[in-house]
């Protein structure tokens, strides 16, 4: 059927019936022509409204007058100028609630698919060779701690501005979320690769497998290893639980240990790999966000038969993209709204057999401003599971905060830090995204990473023009 000028131009996608069984991407994006016939739906109007819904302000109709002309490499680096990880954002920004929420034509038609055509340029400049190169100009370094978007982002802008950038990252491999959360499916690991390698072609030093905390304490890194300056990025990677019978049974995982098990240690590769995980015929995740939905559509491609998201809420109230919900669909993920689990039930040989649930019904709106779930009384259920996996949020990590003084959080573990700047209750030390914010999203903590990288090249540039020459290397932030 011909598209009309009122719709989206849709993105090409793999059938679910195959896709489901894979990690292959789902999404196959825009040919060059579809890209442009899509572009030329941009209405470019006298107020922008787009621009405002989207947290790093990007030049939507700049970048997409530059499409519609054939201008790939002006479309390029007006993205870039914006928004560091294009290609990551284009893939699994929530636009439907950002950029595209704002967009003129909404008001009547499908909105600009701005997400798909962001991926589209994103996707054309990786096709292209890149002339990167360290170019280090000042004599501070600079310590970034978490290889996540926040704090990649922020090494990109320091290394860019001509600072010698160390990133430590607790984990084996860098890319924080991005590498151990989202799935191949959604966000191809070779996307993230080619990030990661244009920072350290800039000269960005990534260290892996050191715990700051525990490993080194963020002092050492001022008083024994000289760098002048820190940001935290260390994300917000400690799983919630419910708290009811049942969840230490064989079976039970967090959504994070499921997905960490599957992305970054390749489970789906045992033996062959290291790591495994069990998935039975019949998985059950509890939650309605992208880390469900992400849960949910890897357990069908690990080979789970029935695979069911149970929430509390209603399909309205839901955080997850609605892209994602509606591959969930098409793949045959199962829906169990409005049920609140109460207890995971034995087998009698400590492994998960059941989720006892209670139907709900939705209230008034709590503080959150969605609608309240109340119980509904006698209305108890079981579904029959092999496994159950908890996505129902995450906190900040504490060990980081436990090991250095002064660091000043909040009453939910979250780092205090200047909006604006990042900067914490330490001196020279700044911090952004998820270890800030609590769980958000890629485009937030990127944001945050660049600002606090100005920021950081601000007070070193103002404390080198305040004091004689050759003493702007010292080590100056505050050790407790
Ligand atoms: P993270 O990405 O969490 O990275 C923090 C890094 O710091 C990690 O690599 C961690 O190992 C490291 N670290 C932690 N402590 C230490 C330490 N003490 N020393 C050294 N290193 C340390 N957002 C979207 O916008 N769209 C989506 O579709 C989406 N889907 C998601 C799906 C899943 C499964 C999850 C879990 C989240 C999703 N999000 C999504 C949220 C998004 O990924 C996060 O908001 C974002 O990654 C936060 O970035 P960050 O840099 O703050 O932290």
């Amino acid at each position: 059927m011909p598209v009309k000028r009122f719709d989206k131009t849709p993105m090409p996608q793999r059938v679910a019936t195959t896709r489901a069984h894979d990690f292959g991407e789902v999404n196959e994006g825009y040919a060059f022509e579809a890209a442009r016939f899509e572009a030329e739906r941009c209405l470019r109007c006298q107020d922008p409204v787009c621009i405002g819904g989207c947290p790093v302000a990007i030049p939507i109709p700049s970048f997409i007058h530059a499409i519609a002309t054939g201008d790939m490499a002006g479309a390029a680096e007006i993205l870039r100028s914006a928004n560091p990880l294009p290609s990551i954002c284009g893939r699994v920004c929530p636009q439907e609630s950002q950029c595209e929420a704002q967009c003129s034509l909404a008001r009547r038609f499908s909105p600009v698919a701005i997400g798909h055509l962001e991926r589209y340029v994103a996707d054309w400049e990786r096709q292209r060779p890149v002339d990167v190169r360290p170019n280090i100009t000042h004599p501070e370094k600079i310590a970034i701690i978490g290889a996540g978007p926040s704090g990649l982002v922020c090494a990109g802008e320091l290394a860019r501005r001509g600072y010698a950038v160390t990133v430590y990252e607790a984990l084996h491999a860098p890319g924080g979320v991005l590498r151990y959360g989202i799935p191949e499916f959604r966000l191809p690991k070779a996307v993230l690769d080619w990030e990661i390698e244009m920072l350290r072609a800039m000269g960005v030093e990534i260290v892996c497998n050191v715990i700051i905390g525990k490993t080194l304490t963020l002092d050492d890194l001022s008083d024994r290893l000289g760098f002048s300056a820190v940001f935290i990025g260390t994300g917000a990677g400690l799983p919630q639980f419910l708290g009811i019978p049942g969840e230490n049974l064989n079976g039970v995982y967090s959504a994070n240990e499921f997905l960490t098990r599957v992305n970054l240690m390749r489970a789906y590769d045992f033996p062959e790999s290291d790591t495994p995980v069990r998935v039975g015929m019949r998985v059950a995740v509890i939650g309605a966000g992208n880390t469900a939905m992400d849960a949910v559509r890897t357990s069908l491609r690990m080979g789970a038969q029935e695979a069911t998201i149970v929430y509390r809420r209603s399909e309205h109230e839901m955080s997850a993209r609605v892209e994602e919900y509606h591959h969930a669909i098409e793949e045959g993920v199962q829906f169990t709204w409005l049920s609140d689990p109460l207890e995971i039930l034995d087998d009698g040989t400590g492994w998960a057999a059941g989720l006892r649930c209670r139907r709900m019904r939705l209230g008034e709106p709590d503080a959150s401003g969605r609608a309240r779930p109340v119980p509904i009384p006698d209305s108890d259920f079981v579904i029959p599971v092999d496994n159950v996996v908890l996505a129902i949020g995450t906190t900040p990590n504490p060990l980081l905060t436990r090991t250095t003084a002064g660091l000043a959080t909040n009453a939910k573990g979250c780092l205090i830090a200047d909006e604006e700047t990042g900067l914490t209750s330490k001196t020279l030390v700044f911090a952004g995204g998820d270890a800030v914010t609590g769980a958000a999203t890629v485009i937030l903590a990127a944001g945050a990473g660049k600002r606090a990288a100005h920021a950081i090249d601000d007070a070193l540039a103002a404390r080198r023009s305040a004091e004689p020459a050759g003493v702007g290397d010292r080590p100056t932030f505050q050790a407790g």
